[in-house]
């Protein structure tokens, strides 16, 4: 063990990256450790000494076909040289057209219109402008501008984004009163293979009672919270609110960037709960990891509520719109969900993965949860985790994990073969079991 724990030192923290380079979440003059990449094949990630590390991670839940899958890299060499990228004012192209057409095949059958976006977060921004000019142009009333949402979400980092995201676990301490102050009702805590308490309703409703006037849109995470806290929630919640915003004639907003592309099991998590939303954001998993892409889906009728209104269009227009090398490359990865059993593949991971960490279940002195859906995996365990030295030891270990606060978890890329998804497992728990993690 000594000789391959020098060796991959070798590829930690690279002395000119911590001195200048900004690594997320972390010190800029005290930074956690990162070890140097080389390459990456399959589900697995190779440092720069040749440590070949398992991946249980996605790359944040976006490689969700591994790396360097042989006909996404086709596509990509294919479309980079006709071109990279052109404007998307006045000019089309054919892997938006095509990417926009293998979306609205798996998307509730409500989605009519695309808009896509750079990121994540601009996703949800724009999500967020298209619910204020619908409701506007919809109501005639100019003070349905607000957001609601349940606590422990997590949508992304920019601002509006910021201001939906958990008040306590999210950026609301570091940025105060510069963040426009949104409505937050409690996240249900009925669990997703559950009993469904109705009482996790109440507090929505109440709400959309007393404030539905100043609403625009409620935004959720369908079923699963990832990055807030990595829960799973009940879909009676997802019906709940449907009647809801319906009845009080708010928009809802499902962010689909973490569940969407099968990661829980389905295409998207609506379909968990058979509710579709007015407007959907997707992003992460959409480009399997290649390039930053989102799009934005929508209504026949928030669309035309839009168009309607006064601006008379949707007032958003980044500069690398539909980048035509991520709309092909995005292409060739829902070609591949498409042409793969995935329902039986996520069945089977999700198989594996309850499988395998079970064990954790009996190491009740640092253990408070374990629970999977799909191909997500989490151990929640009794006290935050020190992330550097969780990670040290799955270096050791040959693992790529890496935990938040307290939920240690994985999302594997689809292709990983059950016996890595049992390594993966077995690892996790013997840090846990060791204590190198406190
Ligand atoms: C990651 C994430 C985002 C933000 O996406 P970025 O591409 O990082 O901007 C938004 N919402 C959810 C649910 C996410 O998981």
């Amino acid at each position: 063990m000594e000789d391959t724990e020098t060796l991959w030192q070798s590829s930690l923290s690279d002395p000119w990256d911590r001195e200048h380079l900004w690594h997320p979440y972390t010190s800029a003059i005290d930074p956690l450790p990162t070890y140097k990449v080389t390459g990456a094949h399959g589900n697995r990630i190779i440092l720069a000494d040749g440590t070949e590390l398992i991946d249980g991670m996605s790359s944040w839940w976006a490689a969700i076909h591994g790396y360097n899958h042989p006909e996404i890299n086709d596509a990509a060499k294919e479309q980079i040289d006709k071109m990279s990228h052109v404007m998307f004012g006045g000019l089309t192209h054919a892997p938006a057209i095509e990417l926009g057409k293998l979306l609205l095949k798996m998307a509730p059958p409500a989605m009519h219109n695309i808009f896509f976006a750079d990121s994540g977060s601009v996703a949800v921004e724009v999500a967020m402008k298209m619910a204020i000019q619908a409701a506007i142009s919809r109501s005639g009333s100019h003070s349905r501008t607000n957001f609601a949402t349940i606590r422990s979400g997590y949508h992304g980092d920019t601002w509006n984004a910021m201001s939906v995201c958990d008040p306590v676990t999210g950026m609301h301490g570091a940025f105060g009163s510069a963040l426009p102050v949104r409505y937050f009702v409690p996240q249900p805590v009925s669990r997703f293979n559950g009993e469904w308490n109705p009482d996790d309703i109440v507090p929505l409703r109440t709400l959309l009672e007393q404030k539905s006037d100043e609403i625009a849109a409620v935004i959720l995470e369908p079923i699963v919270q990832g990055a807030g806290g990595m829960w799973f929630y009940h879909p009676q919640y997802l019906r709940e609110a449907r009647k809801l915003c319906d009845q009080f004639g708010v928009y809802l907003i499902f962010d689909e960037i973490a569940t969407g592309f099968w990661r829980t099991g389905k295409p998207f998590a609506w379909e968990h709960a058979g509710v579709q939303p007015d407007i959907m954001c997707v992003g992460k998993g959409l480009t399997a990891g290649y390039l930053t892409l989102s799009a934005v889906l929508t209504t026949e009728e928030v669309a035309r509520t839009i168009s309607q209104g006064e601006a008379g269009v949707l007032m958003h227009g980044p500069t690398f719109m539909a980048n035509p090398l991520a709309c092909a490359i995005a292409c060739a990865s829902l070609r591949l969900l498409e042409k793969q059993p995935m329902s039986a593949i996520l069945e089977n991971m999700e198989a594996s993965l309850r499988k395998g960490l079970a064990p954790a279940r009996e190491l009740t002195d640092d253990v408070a949860d374990v629970r999977v859906l799909g191909s997500i995996g989490v151990i929640e365990v009794k006290q935050p985790v020190d992330v550097g030295r969780f990670q040290r030891e799955c270096v050791r270990r040959k693992v790529w994990i890496r935990p938040f606060g307290r939920n240690i978890y994985v999302m594997p890329p689809y292709i990983t073969p059950d016996e890595d998804l049992a390594h993966l497992a077995n690892e996790m728990i013997e840090i846990i079991r060791s204590g190198k993690w406190k």
